[in-house]
């Protein structure tokens, strides 16, 4: 391998979701034991802001004139690792996020009519202000440098063994890096990798391999590659007091099958109340067009189908959804790559030959096996300590075959995938 560049490592991350920001943060903060030269590109497709599924929307108000917030994916982190919630305390010391009562975010079991409290013992905590994209904006390291909108359409390497950026708004003098990271899933990842020929090394190239469905459970354990699903998601505002509900948030199974978890939204707007209605694997599987098309008609089908399977969850769990109340405003998402249901035994890839790594909720860490918030943040700070440590040895050799396993149960209908 080259030595790195002379005037300090030059490293690019590729996606600018939890994971990407955490393992540029992570590195930047090994700094001053590596090279005080080490440059952080960050390059992500976001026209507002960075985050990608830990993003805010807003619905349009119109007979108030403003808008109200709309948590269109990640609704609340849940903490269950001693790093990851030193992070989320310090989100909440920033002034980023806040604490939420974690005994309000319940399972709901439609059939049996059970409401199940969460563990009081857990930490859940919610972005402020207009939501998670701003927590992602304020929350990465001053000293990365940002480019957005940038779509990394090709990586290839140079006669110096680097690695050449190519794309749309991929500037020129931002496109040779002696690491890659590339943090994010899908198919995207899947075609920049076979954009480098081969270069990039078996190992990363077979661990981005996908697929999209919602299997059942047992045919998941025998898949040896990333498994997506795709989830609808629905904002909808009501005036305050339209929903009558003993949770804020509720993992929901049984019923008819159409959503999957409802949350209450975080609001400033007062005399309205946002609720975000995601589907399951299952419905969002059934009901798939294409995410930047969606036709009308499905999405209003999409949309009254969510809406009558949360009036039926809210029966169940003894509370009620007022049905003659106006519904003030409504947007719909088709989430096409929402959530892993396979995930690797390992937190993180690294090719040490090519110097490419990889991370994503997808990875796992330790025991925990649900794609979530936790495990993004997790696998971005494990591969920015596994390339501060290449940096610091210079060791080129080797780069594990990732294995893979099935989510949890839940997180396979997106039930539980904060109950990690
Ligand atoms: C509907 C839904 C609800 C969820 N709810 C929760 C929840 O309540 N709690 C929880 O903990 N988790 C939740 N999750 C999961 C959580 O959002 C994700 O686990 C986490 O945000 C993933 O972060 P990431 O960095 O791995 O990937 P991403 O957020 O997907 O980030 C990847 C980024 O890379 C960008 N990108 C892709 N290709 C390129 C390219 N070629 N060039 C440049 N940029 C590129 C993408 O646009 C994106 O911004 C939810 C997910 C969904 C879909």
């Amino acid at each position: 391998m080259a030595p790195v560049s002379l005037n300090g490592p030059r490293v690019a991350v590729i996606g600018g979701g939890l994971s990407g920001i955490a393992f540029a943060n992570r590195l930047l903060s090994h700094r001053r034991d590596l090279s005080p030269g080490l440059r952080v590109t960050l390059f992500d497709t976001g026209a507002r802001a960075l985050g990608g599924r830990c993003s805010s929307k807003s619905l349009k108000l119109t007979s108030q004139g403003t808008y109200a917030r709309w948590d269109h994916a990640l609704s609340y982190v849940a903490a269950s690792e001693p790093r990851f919630l030193q992070i989320v305390d310090d989100w909440v010391n920033a002034g980023l996020a806040e604490y939420e009562d974690p005994t309000r975010v319940v399972a709901l079991d439609v059939d049996k009519q059970l409401v199940v409290p969460g563990d009081a013992s857990r930490k859940v905590a919610v972005a402020t202000g207009e939501g998670w994209h701003e927590l992602c904006e304020r929350w990465v390291d001053p000293d990365v440098r940002v480019v957005r909108p940038a779509w990394v359409a090709r990586m290839s390497r140079t006669a110096g063994e680097r690695w050449l950026l190519g794309g749309s708004d991929v500037p020129g003098d931002e496109t040779t890096f002696d690491y890659v990271v590339i943090s994010h899933n899908g198919k995207c990842a899947a075609r920049l990798i076979k954009s480098s020929e081969g270069a990039a090394g078996v190992a990363v190239e077979k661990s981005v391999q996908c697929a999209f469905s919602a299997r059942p459970r047992e045919q998941l354990a025998k898949q040896r590659r990333l498994i997506l699903s795709s989830i609808w998601s629905v904002g909808v505002a009501f005036p305050a007091g339209a929903v009558n509900a003993p949770f804020d948030s509720a993992h929901v199974s049984g019923g008819d099958g159409v959503l999957a978890y409802a949350k209450r939204n975080k609001q400033d707007v007062d005399g309205v109340e946002v609720w975000s209605l995601l589907s399951t694997a299952e419905y969002g599987k059934a009901n798939k067009v294409p995410q930047e098309r969606v036709p009308r008609a499905k999405g209003a089908e999409v949309t009254n189908a969510l809406l009558d399977s949360f009036a039926l969850a809210l029966r169940a769990s003894g509370g009620s959804l007022d049905e003659s109340a106006e519904i003030l405003s409504s947007k719909y998402q088709l989430w096409g790559a929402a959530l892993p249901l396979t995930v690797t035994r390992e937190s993180h890839l690294l090719d040490l030959s090519t110097r490419v790594g990889v991370c994503g909720d997808w990875m796992g860490t330790g025991d925990a096996r649900s794609p979530s918030a936790q495990s993004a943040v997790l696998s971005g700070e494990a591969l920015a300590d596994a390339v501060a440590a290449n940096l610091a040895s210079d060791d080129s050799k080797g780069a594990r075959y990732v294995k893979w396993r099935t989510a949890t149960a839940s997180a396979t209908a997106l039930g539980d995938i904060l109950l990690v």
